[in-house]
């Protein structure tokens, strides 16, 4: 049977059509890194709730400061000593003042505080050097949150930020869209697990790390279900436990060749196909469908077209169940620094080293671009996409590229 290809953006439409985000339930907060909200989140206190002390120093009224200079010092007597996490003890009178440490509650009566450096202790006076404002080194009750603010929102995603200041509010969980639930297998009877010898003919299965890996940059940990020999009845067997997941990812198996069961163990389970075949290389074969609530892809087998196919088709069905409403990374243009040929009608996936050279993006390849050659993708911080046609790109001519990862600058 022919294949019939559609456009990487049509297979991802028609995958993301079929991704509704997954029921809400509650996580501790600790656990929410990465999920989405499926709650609004309203400030039940001011952050901070009490004014308190923005430096080290002394809780002052800021009319017992004036006129005060190195040379000619306010003198004031220091009625106690509020460290963070205590209350004042007592109200600040006229010629008195606290000595305070950061983030310590500012007493009554106080209108400012005057940093250690700018005074000078002794026998329970201290002398100040400089004249203060009123407010001056106050952090105001409520500066970050006021009480009743609507903060976060349906939708939004949780990263250490969001996280943090739910922390602050007090809140111990947080209602997010669950994780999928995601099953792995690897179909072959060429593999072999990492931990045991190879005998003749036989490969690692190294697809099932990839994948495995990939989900758990997402914060999803998948069931791995292990490795089907090319049988069909060890294949349906096998697939028809993954069935029991939010998410069945299968790898090899799925194209033309004598012993690819995969599309058929589909159809006796009723899967019902959205889509075989995107116009792409790496990653041509790839089926689609859905069985029940179970999204079910029959991933290619070449250790580049599997991550490939994760990274365009998996990832953004996976944010979109976790509840993302942006599913894709981003793309930018750049320019080629070398040829790349692609003669091909279909979409060639360049696995690119891509960097900023004077404001614009730059993209080389990382090398032999094979589609069982995985150290292309060792290194790649960038897909780049080649037009299908007569004659790809040059050096020097720009192309879309996907940034998979920003670089952190060596110091
Ligand atoms: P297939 O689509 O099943 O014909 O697989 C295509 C190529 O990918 C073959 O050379 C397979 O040996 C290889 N391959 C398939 N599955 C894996 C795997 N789990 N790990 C590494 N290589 C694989
Ligand atoms: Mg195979």
């Amino acid at each position: 049977m022919a294949i019939d290809l559609i456009s990487i953006d049509e297979a991802r439409a028609r995958i993301l059509a079929e991704a509704s985000p997954l029921a809400t339930e509650s996580r501790p907060l600790a656990d929410a890194l990465g999920m989405v909200l499926g709650e609004e989140i309203v400030a039940a206190h001011s952050v901070p709730r009490f004014d308190n002390a923005g430096m080290d120093g002394y809780a002052v009224r800021s009319v017992d400061t004036i006129g005060g200079t190195p040379d000619s010092p306010r003198r004031l007597s220091v009625v106690e000593t509020i460290p963070a996490g205590r209350a004042p003890a007592r109200e600040l009178g006229s010629g008195e003042a606290a000595k305070i440490m950061t983030g310590a509650p500012v007493p009554q009566g106080a209108d400012a505080v005057i940093q250690s450096e700018l005074t000078e202790e002794s026998d329970n006076e201290v002398l100040i050097f400089d004249s203060t404002d009123p407010g001056k080194n106050i952090r105001c009750a409520g500066e970050d949150v006021m009480a009743g603010d609507r903060v976060m929102g349906l939708g939004d995603a949780l990263g250490p930020a969001e996280i943090g200041l739910i922390a602050s509010l007090g809140y111990p969980t947080v209602v997010v869209h669950r994780r999928p639930r995601v099953a792995i297998v690897s179909t072959g009877s060429e593999l072999i697990e990492v931990d045991r010898p190879l005998g003749p003919g036989q490969i690692h299965n190294s697809n099932s790390y990839s994948l495995q890996a990939q989900c758990r940059q997402l914060g999803i940990d998948p069931m791995m279900l292990g490795i089907v020999p090319d049988d069909y009845e060890s294949t349906l067997q096998l697939m028809r436990k993954g069935m029991e997941y939010d998410v069945l990812l299968t790898s090899g198996g799925v194209s033309v060749g004598q012993f690819d069961f995969v599309k058929d163990v589909h159809d006796e389970l009723g899967v019902e196909r959205r889509l075989w075949g995107v116009r792409m290389k790496p990653g041509k074969p790839l089926a689609f469908g859905v069985r029940g609530d179970t999204l079910v892809f029959g991933l290619p087998g070449n250790p580049v077209s599997v991550m490939v196919s994760f990274e365009l088709f998996v990832r953004p069905a996976l944010l979109r169940l976790m509840g993302h409403r942006k599913t894709t990374r981003p793309l930018y243009r750049a320019i080629i620094t070398e040829d790349a040929a692609n003669s091909d009608g279909r979409v060639f996936v360049v696995r690119v080293r891509a960097w900023r050279e004077n404001g614009c993006w730059r993209v080389s390849t990382t090398g032999p671009q094979g589609s069982g050659i995985l150290r292309s993708m060792v290194g790649a911080n960038g897909l780049a996409f080649v037009p299908g046609g007569s004659r790809g790109v040059r050096a020097g001519e720009e192309v879309d590229f996907l940034l998979l990862r920003e670089d952190l600058e060596e110091l």
